[in-house]
């Protein structure tokens, strides 16, 4: 086994704290990777708080890591030691079902989470708020030396959760997009929708965030609590990518989209949503939603973004400052990505 160090919840009550455990030695498909940076996405707070269902500790979050190849298995012919690596949101999956054949490994039924999971070996597996990462290379993505490594990170969640919903339903020129929530997802949503040519609306609770959304190249900006703001967009989206992790009542939105218009939800609140069957029949709409993406499409997307120049927009933060991060984040101030200096640990 090989030592690790990390940071890891012991239970939903209890803070993360510095733990050091084990990870299984390098396999013949496997690398090594030092973790030099990991970014902190809202699901780590859900899962660790137990938000959604019961998780499995001591937990290590963490699901967006970069890093340097320090070992490579014998059979590894994808990478080289030295090489940078990306791993997003899954290290495994069964790799012959219709979900893995197709590049859809996320869906795949025995699939393995990054962290609060059991692995193929019936050990648990531990995420990226640590020392390194062992990892079978069909799960672990080339990243470019040109961008800033740290603010390529959150692209590896958060990139891939946002670049494949607009890519699927052809995002682009002559669309009106409206992304809700300027936080780690929303902030990249916007500079995707940008690239690919669609007019951007942000749609925030924050008005503190109006002079970032206009930097970051958004056309218009509009603070969802302002009555008269909200019905100045009244039915005038083709596309919204609802972004927001807290409970919230997304028929105010579906009241902006156009006829014919598609609802896309990324973000995962607790509570269920509830939509009047008369709202979807009422100008044909659309509601769906999208999860992560699978590794085919995660290279296509940080190939992508090297190629035209996009990384998150981070606070780069010591581990020992976790917890406010996620205090901030609790309360929609987050600008707009905390990463992780893995050199803090
Ligand atoms: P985040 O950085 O904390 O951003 C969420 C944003 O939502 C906040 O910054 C805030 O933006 C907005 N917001 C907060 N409370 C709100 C409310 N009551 N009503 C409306 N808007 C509110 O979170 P994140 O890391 O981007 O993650 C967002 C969600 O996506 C989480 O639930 C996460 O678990 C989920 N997620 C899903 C996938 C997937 O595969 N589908 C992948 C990754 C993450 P404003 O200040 O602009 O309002
Ligand atoms: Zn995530």
């Amino acid at each position: 086994m090989i030592q690790s160090k990390g940071y890891a919840a012991q239970s939903a009550e209890t803070d993360l704290a510095p733990w050091d455990f084990e990870r299984r030695d390098v396999g013949t498909h496997d690398v090594n990777i030092e973790i030099l940076f990991c970014g902190v996405c809202h699901t780590d707070i859900h899962l660790t708080k137990n938000e959604w269902f019961p998780g499995l500790f001591p937990m290590v979050p963490g699901h967006e890591i970069v890093g340097r190849i320090t070992q490579i298995g014998n059979h590894v012919t994808k990478f080289k030691v030295g090489d940078l690596a990306g791993v997003g949101v899954m290290v495994d999956s069964c790799r012959h079902c219709d979900e893995c054949n197709d590049g859809q490994e996320q869906f795949c039924a025995t699939g393995v989470q990054t962290y609060n999971n059991l692995g193929k070996d019936g050990l648990p597996v531990y995420g990226g708020y640590s020392s390194n990462n062992v990892v079978h290379e069909r799960y672990v993505h080339s990243i470019s030396e040109k961008l800033y490594l740290a603010a390529v990170a959150p692209l590896l969640c958060a990139g891939i959760t946002t670049y494949s919903p607009l890519r699927k339903w052809n995002v682009g020129k002559g669309h009106k997009l409206a992304v809700v929530g300027l936080g780690g997802l929303g902030h990249l949503g916007v500079k995707f929708g940008l690239a690919f040519g669609a007019e951007v609306t942000v749609l925030s609770t924050s008005e503190s965030k109006r002079e970032d959304a206009k930097k970051l190249g958004a056309h218009h900006f509009v603070v969802t609590k302002n009555d008269e703001e909200v019905a100045a967009v009244a039915k005038t989206f083709d596309f919204i990518l609802d972004t927001v992790a807290a409970d919230h009542d997304i028929n105010l939105y579906l009241t902006m989209l156009r006829t014919n218009g598609t609802y896309i939800n990324v973000g995962m609140p607790v509570e269920p949503f509830t939509v009047p069957a008369f709202t979807l029949a009422s100008g044909n709409k659309t509601v769906t939603g999208s999860g992560a993406g699978g590794v085919p499409e995660t290279q296509e997307m940080l190939d992508f973004c090297a190629e035209h120049n996009i990384v998150s927009d981070i606070e780069l933060i010591n581990i020992k400052d976790i917890h406010t991060a996620y205090d901030r984040m609790l309360k929609g101030d987050v600008r707009y990505r905390f990463v992780i200096d893995m050199s803090t640990l």
